[in-house]
């Protein structure tokens, strides 16, 4: 099986090139300014002219539900939107039902990924009071790491960030990724009973970042980076949502030898806590989308380095779940189909270059998790490649959203830039807004990490 992509721009690792790119069978042949040799059998052809070409994105932190969850999404619902949207590979959080907590649980997930995902797969091992041994037996050439995001500590609801003698234990004892969600409940609590004080049981949502406050994060995240500092260790902090956490992580060290990274998500680069008014309840994240401020210097933390990649934690709920009072509305929403094109607008704004963003979507998620043969438009590598317009403006609506909640927090908004077709080990997934394959994700595979 052959697909040729002639005349179009490939962005890859820093710069634009115009050219062609062979894809044979699983991956790229070859890429050249014109490719006239391209061997026997049939070949598809497609005309790239006017448009680019970028690696598919990676995202390291989405939530498909599955097992336990299926009314809100699944792997097969979510994994479809994802390609839809440009990713072609992911890595999901442990909080399915059951939680992912033993080796056993884990690999379940991997084989029912095996017959329903449209895109390439890891998933996380959970780490929680009871499961220290067992989450530290993954093999870090076969799963992505170790995280709690999602899972709660113990029965009181906190998380682990506020368990320091744990964090001590894992980082002592830990030699692969371990992935943290990053806040810190005491004072939470206080900021809840505070304001549930004056409101009673119906805060309105506009002070969601007062209770996940600013405060909240950034003690939390300093308390973390110490111990991992003490250890050394391999640690990756999900979804920083405040400039001042953005500013305490490194940005001399080359990405391929941080030991410690850290990302912003979409939603928190995208909205503001202006958009409450407007948004309420479907713009309820935690940690909570804050000011505008942190969402300006969330992305100048970007460009300049300091915060590593750019995720989704994509997390859906059914629209059920998402209404009623403060307390009733859970926090997280779906994204994956909207990533890359909510991105883009930033590209139309001149905000971030596409060189840039694909080094913060692709190439750096690849090096931080050391993940083999994908991440960049390289000969050899996995075509996992997405064709895009950028100058070919959509409206989203429920009819073309793909998730299984069948609800965007991006509805009715017009974006600037569609894509067009979407690559995952070769095969042409996503074509003509329709999905145009069976299931052909691959488990991710990584190089030992040091
Ligand atoms: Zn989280």
């Amino acid at each position: 099986m052959k697909t040729i992509i002639r005349n179009v721009c490939i962005v890859n690792e820093g710069v634009r090139k115009m050219g062609d790119v062979l894809i044979t069978n699983e991956r790229i042949e070859k890429i050249e300014a014109s490719i006239q040799n391209v061997g026997a059998g049939f070949i598809k052809e497609i005309n790239g002219e006017g448009l680019y070409l970028l690696p598919g994105m990676i995202d390291d932190q989405v939530h498909f539900r599955e097992p336990g969850l299926t009314h809100k999404g699944d792997i097969y619902s979510e994994s479809r939107a994802a390609v839809a949207g440009g990713i072609t590979s992911f890595m999901e959080m442990p909080n399915t039902i059951p939680n992912t907590l033993t080796l056993e649980l884990l690999e379940e997930k991997y084989l029912i990924a095996s017959k329903k995902s449209m895109a390439n797969y890891s998933f996380f091992m959970g780490i929680s009071q009871h499961n220290l041994e067992e989450a530290l037996k993954i093999n870090n050439e076969n799963v992505c790491g170790i995280t709690d995001d999602g899972l709660y500590f113990n029965n009181d609801k906190g998380i682990l960030a506020n368990y320091p003698d744990f964090l001590e234990k894992l980082f002592a004892h830990s030699n692969t990724l371990v992935a943290l969600h990053s806040e810190d409940d005491g004072i939470i609590h206080h900021n809840t009973s505070e304001l549930r004080k004056i409101y009673g049981e119906d805060i309105p949502i506009q002070f969601h970042p007062a209770i996940r406050s600013e405060e909240a994060c950034v003690i939390a995240t300093k308390r973390i980076l110490d111990i991992a500092k003490k250890h050394n260790n391999r640690l990756h902090l999900f979804h920083i949502s405040t400039l001042a956490e953005a500013n305490l992580f490194d940005n001399t060290t080359p990405i391929q030898e941080k030991r410690i990274t850290a990302e912003a998500c979409v939603h928190h680069l995208y909205f503001s806590d202006k958009d409450y008014e407007q948004l309420g309840t479907k713009i309820k994240w935690n940690p909570a989308i804050k000011t505008k401020e942190d969402k300006d210097g969330l992305l100048a933390a970007l460009l300049n380095n300091h915060l590593d990649i750019i995720a989704t934690d994509h997390a859906p709920h059914s629209i059920e779940e998402k209404s009623g009072t403060y307390f009733k509305a859970m926090s997280g929403g779906p994204l994956v189909q909207h990533a890359l094109p909510a991105m883009l607008e930033l590209v139309h704004k001149g905000s971030i270059s596409l060189e840039k963003l694909v080094e913060k979507m692709s190439h750096h998620v690849a090096e931080i998790y050391r993940i083999k043969e994908r991440g960049y438009i390289r000969e050899g590598y996995y075509a996992d490649l997405v064709l895009l317009d950028l100058n070919h403006a959509w409206q989203v609506t429920t009819a073309n959203t793909l998730y299984k909640c069948q609800w965007s927090p991006f509805e009715n908004q017009y974006f600037k830039s569609k894509i067009l077709k979407t690559f995952v080990n070769g095969n042409l997934v996503y074509e003509n807004e329709k999905i145009q394959s069976d299931p052909v994700g691959k488990r991710l595979k990584f190089s030992k990490i040091r």
